[in-house]
């Protein structure tokens, strides 16, 4: 399994040192701020909601190579698929990283996210890898106020 590990590092820095989708969204009808002030990671998500579809979906933010890589990663995750299909993706993560995942979950279900399955055997990463997908929730929703991971 070494080697999947190393390739599965190798996919988290390249989307550090080159984050897809990281630029201010001047279309975005929503957004939302998040924090996580146990490592200092900061971001925002932007996105172009379309009825039910997120047709455009954008990041900014300065943090660890977690959380970067895991924002340019839901974003590439994310285009033009509909709220629900983001919701049950959210949880399928949360569940990956936090190591609550049943051996009977769709294994293929989370495509190339799988690369953050060692997170979960490192508690304190687990916030830099979900903070994207909270503050995505929180954009969403709607809400206004800045997402804290504490
Ligand atoms: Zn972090």
């Amino acid at each position: 399994m070494s080697d999947l590990r190393d390739l599965y590092q190798q996919v988290i820095l390249d989307h550090y040192k080159r984050p897809r989708n990281f630029r201010k969204l001047d279309e975005a009808n929503r957004k939302a701020e998040g924090h996580n002030p146990l490592c200092g990671d900061e971001i925002t998500v932007y996105l172009h909601l379309d009825g039910d579809v997120i047709t455009d979906i954008s990041f900014e933010g300065a943090g660890c190579a977690i959380s970067k890589a895991s924002a340019s990663m839901m974003t590439a995750a994310l285009k033009g698929r509909t709220r629900g299909e983001a919701e049950t993706l959210f949880e399928m993560f949360h569940e990956m990283v936090t190591g609550h995942r049943d051996g009977t979950a769709d294994p293929g279900g989370l495509g190339k996210l799988e690369v953050f399955c060692g997170v979960s055997e490192f508690p304190v990463r687990v916030k830099c890898a979900s903070l994207a997908w909270h503050t995505l929730r929180a954009a969403l929703e709607g809400r206004n106020d800045p997402v804290s991971t504490e």
